[in-house]
């Protein structure tokens, strides 16, 4: 019987180890390589501070209150462009109409503004017909989507002097109208829940604030109104109402207080979105006790949330430079929080600071610009 060679023993021992250390060279080069492409796609999946500039970004809630177009060539030099929301505030709704408008007109890619109507002849024969006409002739000039305010729920009376919910049938033909024509409606209805707290009970500075300042709206101090639950039970049987009418809740709806809560209502209410405008203090608050819950509250919700700063700019701002420097800041602060891990200082809080959420770089791009990017549109549909 003739025995099989063993191949084995005739190779000679020399080529032996030259081919094993070319095997592990081989090896070697290839792990090397798969952690270096690691290395690099965990980088490409994020942004950093030096993108801040570059990428597109949209603030959706940016009060453009004087015709001064030289803040919209700095937003527009940060890659910003801008959407002024037209509120019935103290300001005319007329001279907001037209200073928004003109700038819509002169400069449509970069700019866009939310139409809204004035709430003094509520409950006349001719309310409804008059605040038809005026929304006509706001999306005629370019708006994308009315905006009603917290006047409704917290200031209006009825004939018996009670408050007027944003629920009441008064404003069921206008909020059909607005279903019907696919107009969006951006609705700051109520207030965050520290404005039903004493102030050493408040979460945030900014908050503590505006109530100091603002005393008629710190509802601590006016039980008789409406409470906060009240507000957002209207906002909810509104939405219940109008299914079809797609609805923007102005600062996270009202629910800045728990991710929790505007997840449930998210859940509830397909057609519900909400802006971050003057609200990532209240992320903040939250996430310096669970970032990761409020890290998945974003990336579950990319395609529902919108970042607006809440900014404002009028014939008061004067000084330029110093107005775009605050601009400047108050973005790059808020992108180096949502979009980096940086530890970022939080808004007021100057002793308080907050590690970054450092969201990928596609719910970034939803929450800057995609979801914002159709409202550029003359009529948003
Ligand atoms: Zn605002």
């Amino acid at each position: 019987m003739i025995k099989p060679k063993n191949l084995f023993y005739d190779i000679p021992k020399g080529w032996m180890f030259l081919s094993l250390l070319i095997c592990l060279i081989f090896i070697t080069i290839y792990i090397y390589k798969g952690s270096n492409s690691n290395m690099s796609s965990s980088k490409e999946q994020y942004y950093n501070v030096s993108d801040f500039e570059k990428i597109p970004k949209i603030d959706v809630h940016f009060h453009y209150n004087t015709s001064d177009i030289r803040f919209l060539k700095f937003a527009d030099s940060l890659n910003f462009r801008l959407i002024s929301p037209n509120v019935d505030t103290e300001m005319s709704i007329d001279r907001q109409f037209e200073i928004t408008g003109k700038i819509k007109q002169d400069y449509p890619d970069k700019f866009a503004f939310w139409g809204t109507f004035s709430v003094d002849s509520f409950e006349t024969a001719h309310f409804c017909k008059e605040t038809l006409s005026f929304i006509r002739k706001s999306m005629e000039a370019g708006a994308s989507g009315i905006k009603i305010w917290k006047n409704i729920g917290m200031t209006l009376r009825d004939k018996t002097g009670k408050f007027v919910m944003a629920d009441h049938a008064g404003f069921d033909t206008i909020f059909n109208y607005l279903a019907t024509n696919r107009i969006p409606l951006i609705a700051h209805l109520g207030e965050p829940k520290n404005c039903w707290l004493p102030f050493e009970q408040m979460t945030t500075p900014n908050d503590k604030r505006y109530y100091l300042n603002h005393s008629q709206y710190h509802m601590f101090l006016h039980p008789e109104y409406p409470s906060y639950e009240d507000q957002i039970g209207a906002r909810n049987r509104l939405m219940q109402k109008h299914p079809d009418l797609e609805f923007i809740g102005a600062h996270l709806a009202s629910e800045e207080w728990s991710v929790d809560a505007l997840s449930e209502s998210f859940d509830k209410y397909p057609q519900l979105k909400a802006d971050l405008a003057a609200r990532i203090s209240h992320l903040q608050y939250q996430s310096a006790v669970d970032r990761e819950r409020v890290r998945t509250f974003l990336i579950h919700y990319q395609d529902r949330i919108i970042y607006g700063s809440d900014m404002s700019v009028n014939d008061m701002s004067i000084d330029y430079t110093k107005v775009g420097e605050g601009m400047r800041r108050t973005w790059l602060n808020q992108w180096l929080y949502l979009a980096t891990d940086s530890t970022v200082v939080m808004k007021d809080m100057p002793a308080s600071k907050v590690k970054g959420l450092q969201l990928p770089k596609e719910v970034i791009d939803k929450i800057f610009c995609k979801n914002a990017e159709r409202y550029f549109s003359k009529r948003a549909l």
